[in-house]
């Protein structure tokens, strides 16, 4: 999971961008990409040019192409690398040690609301034979409870969802991903929370900040798994 900096962007996207849909330039969204795969060891780096929805995108080929239009991508291709582009939203990255699977998801409240990480799992299990039991889990940086305000939240998210909230108006979508993993068979103590919130922290990219400070665009930061070529 990398933070916002050592990249060769500059200005709103300093340095690290992940994303060619905000405005920066390819050939710096290339490079920083291309730093990304060096320092992994990675061969191949696909993602997605993400939507907010819940369609999930098996990648069966050694590919470093960017899809359009999936919040997750899931794969056993050695040598592959999954990356999620987010400022704000949680990277959830998942692996199955037993058949050698991973899988990639974008989940911002949108996601959470369609249930993107439930889905990605069945998908795992029916493409891939994984047992959920066998998943080991992991919550990127992203908005925490701290900044996760939804003056909205009555119309915006489901009922079941405003238990989650952990003052007037402010969620934990930390918990929620937490309990969607445990209720898709992923164990608790298999699932990691980084818990560093983004709008908080200066050295990841924040949508909220963006906003905040009357930005029209500015960078994504990228999370990614992979698997060893050999
Ligand atoms: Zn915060």
């Amino acid at each position: 999971m990398f933070s916002r900096t050592g990249g060769y962007s500059d200005g709103v996207h300093s340095s690290l961008n992940f994303s060619f849909h905000v405005n920066d330039t390819d050939q710096n969204v290339c490079k920083n990409r291309e730093l990304a795969q060096k320092i992994l060891n990675l061969a191949y780096l696909a993602s997605a040019h993400q939507v907010h929805l819940d369609r999930i995108k098996i990648v069966e080929e050694k590919t470093t192409m960017e899809y359009d239009g999936y919040d997750a991508l899931i794969t056993n291709c050695k040598g592959m690398g999954l990356l999620v582009q987010q400022a704000d939203c949680q990277a959830v990255l998942l692996h199955d040690p037993e058949t050698q699977t991973i899988g990639a998801i974008h989940c911002g409240w949108r996601g959470s609301v369609c249930e993107i990480i439930p889905r990605t799992i069945e998908r795992m299990q029916t493409a891939f034979g994984v047992v959920p039991h066998h998943i080991r889990a992991v919550i990127s940086p992203s908005l925490g409870p701290c900044c996760a305000q939804f003056i909205h939240y009555k119309t915006e998210l489901p009922a079941w969802m405003h238990a989650y909230q952990v003052r007037r108006g402010y969620f934990d979508f930390w918990a929620i991903s937490r309990i969607q993993l445990v209720e898709s068979g992923v164990p608790f103590q298999q699932i990691e929370t980084t818990g560093i919130c983004t709008r908080c922290t200066p050295s990841f990219f924040s949508h909220r900040r963006d906003v905040a400070s009357g930005r029209k665009f500015g960078g994504r930061g990228g999370s990614v798994i992979g698997l060893p070529s050999v």
